[in-house]
């Protein structure tokens, strides 16, 4: 028979199922803060002028495959990119491959570690990117939720987190977002990821650091990069580190969100060998896919490859970042004018989202009342804010607080 085939629909998910809604909705007036992508100040995507011109120069690239690992020149530019200048020691002792945008980067990660780690869990943030469950679930690794976000003092739970994570075995895998922390927009001080650090040596527990926002966060690129920066140099100090591992993805910081680009960084053990890490990895990508999309890696390569268009792309980072941060000083005004409350929290958190605190209830108000969408959670993108749909938006959500 073929009952196991038998299968319950899934429910939608979450975020594309809204997006959905909202294309369907016909009012004038609707306003998006669903998706994950930046728009401009005319609500709309946005082609990186770095990007555009590097698309002129390959515009008569080939279509042929690249290799399992992907571009070396990308790898290597994406390495230094988040890590910095390369020493001897990270060249040497990370392996490294070129993912499916950061979405692929955490997947090859999970079946690598639960294949060779065997964690007897993975501890993620609460909240957290929402396919952070998912990709450790199908790698059949128990999950452990820590506590990442205080709704009370909307700050770093950071009691709660340390607390948590006392719980960790050796070998287990702790998930950190390493800037502009989705959902909430709120990351750790530089005095709690030297707590976070501390502790992770300690316990010599396994760090994947989901790097997703670097640049895109706050428009400096290395600033974005120190909490990655600082954890390599300490935790691979020790003789006896388990390794650790970056998942990095170009969605947002080149805006190639369809482009799928993005790399894996992984370090072994000191007494182990990155080559036979690396060759692991290649083996799981290509029974997976083969080989990673060329297109997007190689416009990145030609950015980074060229100071011009280097330049060129820190100036569209800080176009974008500015243009949130702006967005976030108005909304917060606006709705300290609406409500009578204090909204420091919008104009304090980084990067595309905003933990508004809106009840789940508020948020159908919203979206049925106004027409203005964001997720249950309460999380905004700030992206689809712009100065013609501001006051709509501050206004409605001031409705819904009286
Ligand atoms: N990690 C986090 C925290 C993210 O927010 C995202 C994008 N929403 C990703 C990873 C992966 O995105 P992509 O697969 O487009 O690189």
């Amino acid at each position: 028979s073929a009952q196991y085939l038998d299968l319950a629909v899934a429910p939608a998910d979450t975020a594309f199922g809204l997006m959905a809604d909202f294309e369907a909705d016909s009012h004038p007036k609707k306003v998006s803060l669903i998706a994950g992508a930046y728009r401009n100040q005319n609500g709309d995507p946005w082609v990186l002028p770095s990007v555009k011109e590097a698309k002129k120069r390959i515009s008569d690239a080939t279509h042929e495959y690249l290799g399992i690992a992907g571009s070396p020149g990308f790898v290597k530019q994406a390495k230094e990119l988040v890590f910095g200048p390369l020493t001897a020691y990270l060249q040497e002792n990370a392996a490294s491959i070129q993912t499916v945008s950061g979405t692929g980067a955490n997947h090859v990660a999970a079946t690598f570690l639960a294949k060779h780690l065997r964690p007897s869990q993975v501890f993620i943030p609460s909240p957290t990117w929402i396919n952070h469950k998912s990709i450790w679930q199908m790698a059949g690794v128990p999950i452990v939720e820590y506590p990442y976000y205080s709704p009370s003092t909307k700050e770093v739970d950071m009691a709660g987190m340390l607390q948590s994570l006392e719980q960790a075995k050796l070998n287990d895998v702790v998930i950190l977002q390493a800037c502009a922390h989705n959902p909430t927009g709120v990351d750790f001080s530089k005095v709690q990821w030297e707590q976070v650090a501390e502790l992770v040596q300690r316990k010599k527990l396994f760090i994947v650091f989901d790097s997703a926002y670097q640049g895109f966060a706050t428009g400096d690129v290395d600033g974005d990069a120190w909490a990655v920066r600082y954890f390599t140099e300490a935790v691979l100090a020790s003789e006896s580190h388990p390794g650790l591992c970056v998942a990095q993805s170009f969605s947002k910081n080149f805006g190639l969100y369809g482009e799928r680009v993005g790399a894996l960084h992984l370090f072994v053990p000191r007494s182990l060998s990155a080559q036979g890490a690396r060759s692991e990895l290649m083996l799981i990508s290509r029974a997976e896919y083969s080989n990673p999309p060329r297109y997007g890696a190689s416009i990145v390569e030609t950015v980074l490859g060229d100071q011009d268009l280097r330049s060129q792309w820190k100036a569209d980072l800080d176009t974008m970042s500015s243009r949130i941060h702006h967005m976030r000083n108005l909304l917060r005004k606006k709705l300290e004018e609406e409500t009578q409350r204090d909204w420091s929290n919008v104009e304090k958190q980084i990067g595309m989202f905003s933990y508004t605190g809106l009840t789940a209830a508020q948020v159908s108000r919203l979206r049925e009342e106004y027409h203005v969408y964001l997720l249950p959670s309460g999380r905004m993108s700030v992206c689809g804010l712009n100065e013609s749909n501001i006051d709509y938006v501050a206004n409605a959500i001031g409705e819904v607080f009286r």
